[in-house]
């Protein structure tokens, strides 16, 4: 009986990943932002892939590419993203989408495996355009005025200018069809150095923590940075500056393991280096998966500020301007992701938050969903010089593939 089957193989796991490295390669990262000529190319290439996986698929009307499968039985989907940050690394995206096409590969023309996996490529994972997109078109959450609205963050260009420049204006967007797939598997470089340091090869995500973002004002009086003596002012950057050293000192005392605190941008009004600042403000973010966590350190925030308030120099105000909804990605799917390891990993893995969002916490609001993380040496991403061992790329495709025929199988 012949036997058309491709095994796994991981040496075309790299030469993939190297091939996509080449397009819009920048040092020994790459620079391809969401639409630019280097992102399409790259999406062109795995279009021309896809019938190696015995897949079809067209670039979409937001960007995405879905490859679909005629072989009966389950529909496991995979995928990841193709675009990247600016001048940045050649894996953040791309290892995900190379997986799941090897994946594909080793199972859509296995007479013996059950079911398909199919590929995907969701469009602007990186946010230049917005949050999402493509992920949110396909699960149905993008409406055509959240298309008209878009704008790339550098450039200010119109994301409906971008599609007509990328040759994908009037193109239909590709939706999810209800009950197709038994869920959605994505791999992704760690980003971090819990793996790393651990000396482990496999992170099987538990959950893509959720972001809370607080607007913090303060309200001083503005005066004169020579003439007003030090007692009687009210400064209202001199306020900020102590409430962002007492988050410090009281959050890890209520926070959880992992919860992170970040304060991403101040402002000082007017801004002047001989006025006494009169209002201040903060953007601060809080990442944890845990909701009811959350709800303390924002209590704990508003009565920090309300004790500041009470001492009567400025007035401090907290609000909420984003709340976060962690995705807890499904118990089936770790333990698939962890039997692979075993089998092909030593089973040197863990379970594991994803601190970064990715596209598995849009698809997990339709269909169960999973991740599974590889070690980023350093823990570099977001930089040209993001990398993985080779040895560690091919033991976690490996892996992939494995926990795909387990997801496929049962
Ligand atoms: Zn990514």
């Amino acid at each position: 009986m012949p036997d058309n089957r491709l095994p796994f193989n991981g040496a075309r796991v790299l030469a993939d990943l190297n091939a996509l490295r080449a397009i819009g390669a920048y040092k020994s990262g790459v620079h391809k932002p969401t639409f630019s000529e280097a992102h399409m190319r790259s999406l062109e290439w795995l279009v021309q892939r896809l019938p190696e996986a015995g897949l079809v698929a067209e670039i979409d009307g937001i960007g995405n590419v879905v490859g679909t499968s005629t072989k009966s039985g389950p529909k496991l989907l995979a995928g990841s993203h193709l675009e990247s940050q600016n001048y940045a690394g050649w894996l953040d995206g791309p290892l995900g989408v190379v997986y799941a096409l090897e994946a594909a590969r080793a199972i859509n023309s296995d007479g013996g495996a059950n079911g398909a996996v199919e590929v995907a490529a969701w469009c602007d994972e990186e946010g230049h355009f917005g949050s999402f997109l493509g992920s949110r078109s396909y699960v149905g959450g993008l409406t055509d005025a959240d298309i008209d609205a878009a704008r790339d963050r550098s450039s200010g260009r119109s994301m409906r200018e971008a599609l007509r420049d990328a040759g994908l204006a009037g193109r239909p967007r590709t939706w999810a069809e209800p009950r197709r797939h038994i869920g959605y598997l994505e791999a992704h470089i760690e980003q971090g150095r819990t793996l790393e340091s651990g000396g482990l090869s496999i992170g099987v995500v538990t959950s893509i923590v959720g972001i809370w973002q607080y607007r913090i004002s303060f309200e001083g009086e503005q005066n004169h940075a020579g003439t007003t003596r030090m007692d009687v002012r009210k400064d209202a950057g001199l306020a900020l500056a102590r409430f962002c050293v007492a988050i410090d000192d009281e959050f890890p005392k209520h926070c959880g393991p992992r919860t992170v605190w970040t304060t991403g941008r101040i402002t000082l009004d007017p801004g002047a280096p001989s006025i006494i600042p009169g209002q201040a403000e903060m953007l601060f973010q809080i990442r944890d998966d845990d909701p009811g966590l959350i709800d303390r350190l924002e209590d704990l925030l508003r009565s920090m500020a309300a004790e500041v308030t009470a001492q009567g120099r400025c007035r401090v105000a907290v609000e909420r301007i984003r709340t976060g909804a962690p995705a807890i990605m499904d118990a089936a799917f770790q333990q698939a992701i962890e039997a692979a390891s075993l089998a092909f990993a030593g089973g040197r893995s863990i379970r594991m938050p994803s601190g970064a969002g990715h596209d598995a916490q849009i698809l997990a609001t339709i269909m169960p969903a999973g991740m599974l993380f590889v070690p980023s040496i350093g823990g570099i991403s977001h930089h040209w010089s993001e990398n993985t061992d080779d040895a560690d790329i091919v033991t976690g495709a490996q892996v992939f593939v494995e926990a795909c025929r387990r997801l496929l199988a049962e």
